[in-house]
């Protein structure tokens, strides 16, 4: 199939290119690069030794959309493109809700002028909000904290509506839970803006030399450690993920968790880094981060039994790839 992935450049998307392009579908990339780089894309012609058709394009823009559409024989979209720092999007409201929601209206709009009849989005865990876990996706949607938070219980239910109103739109909703790791060329990986929000990126620029010490948010939670347990996904499982997503789309929308439905707590993330890697990470432990929840990890089984996808690689794996992305980043420290 002719997949138009929408934030191609970007750290979940590239992964999603370099698994969608060895399972033998092509690849139509739509990105304004406001988070990622070009260079990406050449990686991903790199690692795959395959083309890949690149468009410059915000796809908030349909005029620009409708040009793709246009030029190329769309089969499917996998829709990442979107904003995504919680922190931001609480004071860039208007920002976040119109890039994430009008991204997803516009291609919407294109694919039924144009017959396009597959579609992925890249939704986030995030809306579970403090449901119990394990989270399953029978559950009701909870308020998140954070404007993006909405962005994607918002777009989930916009197609929603549109896969009820037009029965051949099929949709699939993926509920990522924490993607870690990088592809093992260590070519591609995620390459955060500024001092990085999330764990793992935190924990291999400590590794570096780039940051002192991790902090850790809080030891007090009701886990086994008391530090706060996630359930991380190693990118190219999640990758992998989409590409049965796409192959098993059935009539209307369907939501799936791509996680591993394994929790790992801070302390023990930063055990398996250090015991993949042979380096020690220093930390403190400081406050709680407001906003946190203390346990968020998937029940797996609905995307084992429908997609028959699950998540093969380990925490081991997702630390030692990880570090060999960030240690082998050259440009790294020169375009901070
Ligand atoms: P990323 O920032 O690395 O990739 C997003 C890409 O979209 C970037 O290349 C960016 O340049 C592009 N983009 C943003 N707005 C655009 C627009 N209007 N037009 C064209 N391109 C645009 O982020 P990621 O981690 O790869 O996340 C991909 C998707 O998955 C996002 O929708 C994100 O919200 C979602 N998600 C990510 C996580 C995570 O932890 N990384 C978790 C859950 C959900
Ligand atoms: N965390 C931490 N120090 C950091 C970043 C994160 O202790 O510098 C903790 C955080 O409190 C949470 C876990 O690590 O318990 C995962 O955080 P991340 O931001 O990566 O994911 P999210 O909380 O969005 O699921």
């Amino acid at each position: 199939m002719n997949i138009l992935v929408t934030g191609g450049a970007g750290y979940i998307g590239s992964h999603t290119c370099v698994a969608l392009l060895e399972a033998g579908h092509s690849v139509i990339i739509a990105d304004n690069l406001c988070n990622s780089k070009r260079e990406t894309v050449e990686k991903i012609i790199d690692i795959t030794n395959k083309e890949v058709t690149f468009y410059e394009t915000d796809v908030t823009d349909e005029q620009a959309v409708s040009v793709i559409f246009n030029n190329n024989k769309i089969d499917g979209v996998i829709h990442f493109a979107g904003l995504k720092a919680v922190g931001e999007s609480v004071d860039l409201p208007l920002t976040y809700y119109y890039n994430n929601i009008v991204s997803t209206m516009i291609l919407t709009k294109a694919c039924k002028k144009y017959g396009v009849n597959r579609f992925v989005f890249s939704s986030s865990a995030t809306v579970y909000g403090e449901n119990k876990v394990p989270f399953v996706e029978s559950m009701g949607l909870l308020p998140t904290t954070n404007p993006y938070g909405e962005t994607k219980a918002i777009s989930e239910r916009i197609l929603t509506d549109i896969a009820k109103a037009n029965p051949e739109f099929s949709v699939a909703l993926l509920r990522y839970f924490n993607p870690v790791g990088a592809h093992e060329s260590g070519l591609i990986g995620e390459v955060p803006n500024g001092i990085p929000n999330n764990l793992m990126p935190y924990v291999t620029q400590v590794a570096k030399g780039k940051l002192e010490k991790l902090r850790i948010f809080g030891n007090d939670y009701p886990t086994l450690d008391g530090t706060g347990v996630r359930d991380y996904i190693h990118v190219l499982d999640l990758a992998e993920g989409h590409v049965a997503a796409l192959d098993n789309l059935k009539e209307g929308a369907r939501v799936y968790n791509l996680g591993t439905g394994q929790g790992t707590s801070v302390l023990e993330l930063l055990k398996a880094f250090e015991e993949a890697n042979g380096i020690e990470v220093p930390y403190e432990i400081v406050e709680r981060r407001p906003g946190d929840i203390s346990s968020c990890y998937a029940d797996a089984l609905k995307a084992k039994i429908e997609l028959g996808w699950e998540a093969k690689r380990d925490i081991i794996a997702m630390c030692r790839d990880a570090w060999g992305f960030e240690k082998n980043y050259k440009d790294f420290v020169e375009a901070k």
